[in-house]
């Protein structure tokens, strides 16, 4: 235990995600000890992104204005629409550079351990987007875990009715993984690969 606020600090880093006990040391650290560090900029940042930052009314994903930057460009594929479970998988897609189409994005996946039920998603406002016939393909890129083959069940069920192809990323994505972390080249073979499940 340090005294006062470096203590306070490295609490505060510690309650990130990801920031076990030694690492939130090390970093309150390097902001203490190291002068050219400037932690205003971190600060302003940290202030502004909440107040700035919100999330696009049609797909979910974050965004600066009503509508993310995606959602806006006329260039992408109006009829194709991949189904993600957080806005991070929508930065680990297009990395590949593999898919032109639009995303949405439904905020988690359906866990009962969790209490998340498909009324929490945003699945309501994908049927919605598919009132009027514009889109051909719902891609299903949930995460390759329990939650999200079980999510991606759920949807293939609620597809059904509509008329629309349901696709499937293809296998070869690490089972029990998180889509976030797959690498470039498997993701975008995954998309490839994608198969007709609806
Ligand atoms: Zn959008």
């Amino acid at each position: 235990m340090y005294e006062g606020v470096v203590q306070d600090l490295i609490d505060e880093l510690g309650r990130l995600p990801g920031v076990g006990p030694k690492s939130a040391q090390r970093i309150a650290f390097y902001i203490l000890q190291t002068e050219s560090y400037d932690p205003t900029r971190l600060a302003d940042v940290l202030t502004t992104v909440r107040d700035k930052v919100r999330f696009c009314e049609i797909c979910g994903n974050v965004s600066e204005q009503e509508t993310c930057s995606i959602c806006r460009d006329p260039r992408r594929d109006q009829s194709l629409i991949c189904v993600v479970e957080d806005a991070k998988d929508v930065v680990a897609i297009e990395r590949t550079r593999e898919f032109r189409g639009l995303y949405h994005v439904l905020g988690g996946a359906i866990s009962p351990i969790q209490g998340v039920g498909p009324d929490q998603l945003r699945i309501r406002q994908l049927m919605t987007r598919l009132a009027d016939a514009t889109v051909r393909e719902i891609i299903l890129a949930t995460n390759p875990n329990v939650e999200g083959e079980a999510t991606a069940a759920y949807l293939t069920r609620m597809l059904q009715a509509m008329e629309v192809r349901v696709s499937r990323l293809a296998s070869g994505l690490p089972v029990g993984g998180d889509l976030e972390y797959a690498d470039e080249v498997t993701l975008g073979r995954a998309f490839e690969g994608r198969r007709l499940v609806g």
